[in-house]
């Protein structure tokens, strides 16, 4: 009996792993045939970063966002792995940075200007080499865009890699800032922030989650703002979605918010009409009345 239960359970796991290896495999020719046909159905949603003081709107990150044929919508927390994966990573990379760069045409069309935004790169894209940030510089200047108002956001994984390093630099040299994605969630040293000129540490959402009752979470919170400051590094949280989480933040130094309580992402003719909104807001708090 016994044995027959093995052979049934191994037959349950083995069919549960076909059903996953289909799914990617669905995934990643529609993901393909998506990328041969001009990026349809991919889009990019943007997520407003504030001033944890004013909240003014200081950048935006860019988020990919995938429509299939059949009208699902598929997550990138699904189908950016199995672009890495299979190499695709740096068509969508590319894809994406044209939309961005046309979205921001848009907007400044509509009269709007933020100071950067941030798109991410995975480490995987660096695997292309300097010929990655060559690439960035070409589409940007191509749009008439300038690159300092574009941040990389990497995660530690990508720090850690010697040719990983190589790319960061060439990124930074050519006017890039360059922003810590997740921190506190890899396994990397510290060293990494002094060696490379890293603008900004993105709190991961886990630490921020449970704040400000988690004792832990506040600790780490606190000394990371403090660590960062000490080396003229500015920190932005992930995930805020409380007052409370925000009052926090930034009774405790943090310098910028991102999370569903202060916007969450949106496409770019939705983002229009936020800023329209935020920057009477912005004026608002700077005049000392309430929100
Ligand atoms: P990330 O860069 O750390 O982005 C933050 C994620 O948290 C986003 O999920 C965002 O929608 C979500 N989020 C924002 N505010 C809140 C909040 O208040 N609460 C909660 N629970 N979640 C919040 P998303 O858009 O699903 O993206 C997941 C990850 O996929 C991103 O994590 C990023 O690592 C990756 N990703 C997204 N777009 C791209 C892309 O174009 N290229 C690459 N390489 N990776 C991308
Ligand atoms: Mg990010
Ligand atoms: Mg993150
Ligand atoms: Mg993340």
């Amino acid at each position: 009996v016994a044995k027959a239960q093995g052979k049934n359970r191994f037959q349950f796991f083995s069919e549960a792993i076909d059903g996953k290896v289909r799914q990617d495999l669905r995934l990643e020719s529609a993901l393909r045939q998506a990328l041969e046909n001009n990026g349809t159905g991919l889009w990019v949603a943007y997520q407003p970063k504030l001033c944890a003081k004013t909240r003014a709107v200081v950048g935006v990150e860019a988020l990919t966002r995938w429509r299939m044929p059949d009208g699902q919508v598929v997550s990138p927390g699904e189908f950016i792995p199995v672009a890495e994966r299979t190499g695709l990573i740096s068509a969508l990379g590319d894809c994406m940075l044209e939309r961005v760069c046309t979205d921001l045409g848009v907007l400044r069309g509509a009269g709007f200007e933020f100071p950067t935004v941030a798109v991410n790169v995975s480490s995987h894209q660096l695997l292309q080499g300097e010929a990655l940030v060559e690439h960035f510089c070409d589409t940007i200047a191509a749009h008439g865009e300038s690159v300092c108002r574009f941040e990389v956001e990497l995660t530690e994984s990508a720090l850690t890699d010697a040719r990983g390093a190589t790319v960061l630099e060439a990124f930074r040299v050519a006017g890039f800032k360059l922003s810590i994605d997740d921190f506190g969630t890899g396994y990397s040293s510290l060293g990494y922030l002094k060696r490379f000129d890293v603008s900004t540490l993105k709190i991961d959402q886990g630490f921020v989650r449970d704040l400000p009752a988690d004792q832990e979470g506040a600790a780490i919170v606190i000394a990371v703002i403090q660590m960062a400051h000490a080396l003229g590094i500015d920190v932005v949280a992930e995930g805020v979605e409380t007052e409370a989480q925000a009052d926090f933040l930034r009774a405790n130094g943090c310098d910028v918010l991102q999370g569903y309580l202060l916007g969450v992402p949106m496409p770019v003719s939705e983002l229009a009409e936020y800023l329209h909104k935020h920057r009477t807001l912005a004026k608002r708090v700077l005049a000392g009345h309430p929100i």
